[in-house]
């Protein structure tokens, strides 16, 4: 890697031009005092990915790029959404970059941190999260279910950098690991923690949207969530299978309750077998269920294809991981 890395900041767009031309500005300004400090290469560059925005936010993006050799587009061919824009000018940047540092294009998060971000990157850490000191910006609906998700998420084993969005670099290494996760869903958030690496955390204060609305409205933010889980976690099926046999419990003791009411003659006539095979089949179901589910549990981790493990330092070839070797 040269002495100083060639950086990019990759923006996912969806219909931002409202504040496109701001973001463009401020980043370039930050970006011309980072090569003056030395702290990244003077070709480093601003990639943003138009996610099939249906407004002017390519038409910005590619006459600015005519003029300004920092600013890189790529126009998606229709709206994926945020995660799969976000990847797409990942890649991008693998190709291209010694590191990659995530931003959303309202820039609400706080573009200050960035230095921090490359003082740390400087420093020897391939990742770097952005994480945010409080969530005063967001309002209470926002701030209570994110806790519930951070906290359901937990529960379920799976490991999440709490109000960490996804701001962060990522050094060229990191990124060549990322690409090692083939599977469709990918939930960045919960992936990136699984690449290890050397990892720090850089906190700021998150800002209100300069302008335009939030291009999450809930029901997108209950689908991110959903997948979140179901990509991560076969903990829900287990769940089926433990209801399941507690319901099938619950009918050995129905059928006893209901034997002794009725040697003692006090049952109405029909309630035991009806309450007793209701049960029994309920809990029977439910196990069969969760059986099923067991394997296609299994498939699913299969299927993901996840890589088994990956290598920091091999002293065979003396290569790190992403590296290309001279
Ligand atoms: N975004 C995107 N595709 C989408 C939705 C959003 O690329 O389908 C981008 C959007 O332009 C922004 C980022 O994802 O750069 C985060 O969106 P937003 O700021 O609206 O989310 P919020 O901050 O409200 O969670
Ligand atoms: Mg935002």
């Amino acid at each position: 890697m040269s002495e100083t890395p060639l950086l990019t900041v990759v923006v996912p767009c969806y219909n931002e031009e409202e504040v496109l031309e701001d973001t463009m500005k401020k980043l370039h300004n930050l970006l011309e005092e980072l090569v003056h400090e030395k702290l990244v290469h003077p070709k480093s560059n601003l990639l943003f990915v138009d996610d099939g925005s249906r407004d002017k936010t390519w038409s910005i993006i590619a006459k600015e790029s005519v003029h300004h050799p920092w600013i890189k587009g790529l126009k998606l061919a229709r709206n994926v959404g945020h995660q799969k824009a976000l990847i797409a000018g990942l890649e991008k940047a693998a190709e291209v970059a010694d590191c990659a540092i995530s931003i959303d294009a309202d820039l609400q998060d706080d573009i200050k941190a960035i230095k921090e971000f490359l003082v740390k990157f400087h420093e020897g850490y391939d990742i770097v999260y952005g994480v945010r000191r409080r969530r005063t910006t967001d309002t209470f609906f926002k701030r209570s279910t994110a806790l519930g998700f951070y906290r359901c998420m937990n529960k379920l084993g799976i490991e999440l950098i709490y109000n960490h969005a996804d701001f962060r670099l990522m050094s060229k290494r990191a990124l060549t690991e990322l690409h090692r996760y083939k599977e469709k869903n990918l939930f960045l958030r919960g992936i990136i923690p699984l690449i290890g690496l050397n990892t720090a955390e850089v906190f700021y204060d998150r800002k209100e949207r300069l302008a335009g609305e939030s291009k999450y409205p809930l029901k997108k933010m209950l689908s991110f969530a959903f997948d979140g889980i179901t990509s991560f976690s076969v903990k829900p099926i287990r769940f089926i299978t433990y209801i399941g046999f507690f319901l099938f419990l619950l009918s050995g003791f129905a059928f006893l309750y209901a034997f002794v009411q009725k040697l003692l003659g006090s049952a109405d006539s029909g309630w035991t077998s009806i309450i007793v095979s209701l049960w029994f089949l309920g809990g029977l179901n439910l196990i069969g269920i969760g059986v099923v589910g067991e394997y296609i549990g299994k498939i699913f981790t299969e299927v993901k294809a996840r890589p088994h493990y990956g290598v920091d330092i091999d002293l065979y070839t003396g290569s790190l991981t992403g590296e290309k070797s001279e």
